[in-house]
């Protein structure tokens, strides 16, 4: 399956589907990559394991010069050090404005190697290979960053990717945990967006079957294509591209307050989601529409209570506004004006905010 993001000059497609790492070689000539070219993959050290090898020879056999560089598993690879090093890596194998950074694996992976490829010799193309469900929703779009000790991805750009190049086939080895993470994108792809996404969604509700094709790739490709059609329409971020951070202003304190051990991101997101959904519900008046989303979480196997959170409303609250989405001192937060039309409001009073924060948890459901 392919979609394209649009974005002039700058477009680019994004090919779905079953064993497309197989035939890499031939979708880099689709893109016009020639064996002139150096390339670079970087991969982390659990992806690497599984498939660096087989990837380095079809390119070494289609007569690619092809490198690679791998980082330790996990979120402390997107750091100024593991930059420098894979920077350090690519002047000493000699690569050139011409080189391709190929980025094999997850959102920290592509987050990493994006931006090394945003900056190495003032930008050089990459190509995104995701390896996770995650990485549907952070391998298009084309932020790119890095996290400083004082906070996550505060060294970053824009830089669009040449391709995304999705194999599901990888998708097989994902640790059931990261499965749900991912989850909790897609899902937020069709509550912002599409309607008909989360009905058919609801429909197929099945966490047996969550990893199983053709389903896989349809919720793949239909959330690609939302995250598409939203970066398109707003590139940089001024205004509709917010939309993508439901769940996120609440997901993002709860993960700073845990240290970012308690949850994973998208643990933390799907919780936000369902307050969010809830603070929507007061707010724009949509009788059960906080239980549609907080329904369609859990079946998905993530967590949707907040009751159980050893945090304040008002610790919430104050790392809430630490957030470098909010502008100007004022909480700016992404609702559900109802299910599938997200809307930015700047006007929610922290009465509301209390209020759905101390709902007991039978009402929430
Ligand atoms: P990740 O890249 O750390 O992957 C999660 C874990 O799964 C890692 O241990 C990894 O080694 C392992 N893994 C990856 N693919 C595997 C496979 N096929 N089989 C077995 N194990 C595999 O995490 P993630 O959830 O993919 O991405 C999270 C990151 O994405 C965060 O840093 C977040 O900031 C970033 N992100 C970026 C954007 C964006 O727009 N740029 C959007 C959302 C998230
Ligand atoms: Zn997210």
């Amino acid at each position: 399956k392919t979609l394209t993001v649009d974005l002039g000059e700058r477009s680019y497609p994004i090919w779905i589907g079953q064993g497309l790492l197989s035939k890499l070689p031939a979708y880099l000539q689709t893109l016009g990559i020639t064996s002139s070219q150096t390339l670079l993959v970087v991969t982390d050290d659990h992806v690497g394991a599984l498939y660096l090898e087989p990837v380095l020879k079809g390119l070494q056999r289609a007569g690619f010069r092809v490198f690679s560089y791998s980082v330790p598993a996990g979120e402390q690879a997107k750091s100024l050090s593991y930059y420098e090093q894979i920077i350090t890596y690519a002047l000493e194998h000699k690569l050139d404005r011409q080189s391709v950074i190929l980025a094999l694996g997850g959102g920290v992976v592509g987050d990493l190697a994006g931006f090394v490829a945003s900056t190495y010799m003032r930008g050089i193309p990459f190509v995104q290979l995701p390896t996770t469900l995650l990485a549907h929703d952070s391998s298009v779009g084309g932020k790119v960053a890095i996290n400083h000790p004082l906070g996550k991805n505060m060294i970053g750009s824009f830089h669009q990717p040449l391709a995304v190049i999705y194999d599901t086939a990888t998708l097989s080895t994902l640790p059931e945990r990261e499965v749900a993470c991912g989850f909790a994108e897609v899902l937020k792809h069709g509550f912002i967006w599409d309607e008909a996404f989360v009905d058919w969604l609801e429909e197929n509700a099945n966490p047996c079957r969550a990893l199983q094709e053709p389903f896989l790739s349809e919720a793949l490709y239909r959330a690609c294509h939302i995250k598409s059609q939203v970066v398109s329409q707003d590139e940089k971020e001024t205004g509709l591209r917010a939309i993508l951070n439901f769940g996120h202003t609440f997901g993002h304190a709860f993960e700073a307050l845990g240290h970012y051990r308690d949850f994973t991101h998208g643990e933390a997101v799907a919780i936000g989601m369902a307050v969010a959904a809830h603070v929507s519900e007061a707010v724009y008046g949509q009788q059960g529409l906080a239980e549609r989303v907080t329904r369609l979480l859990s079946t998905y196997g993530l967590p949707v209570e907040w009751h159980t959170l050893p945090w304040s409303f008002e610790q919430v609250l104050e790392k809430m506004y630490t957030d470098k989405k909010v502008m100007a001192g004022r909480l700016r937060l992404v609702l559900l004006e109802r299910m599938g039309r997200a809307v930015i409001a700047d006007h929610v009073a922290e009465t509301t905010l209390r209020a759905v924060w101390s709902l007991p948890f039978q009402n929430q459901l």
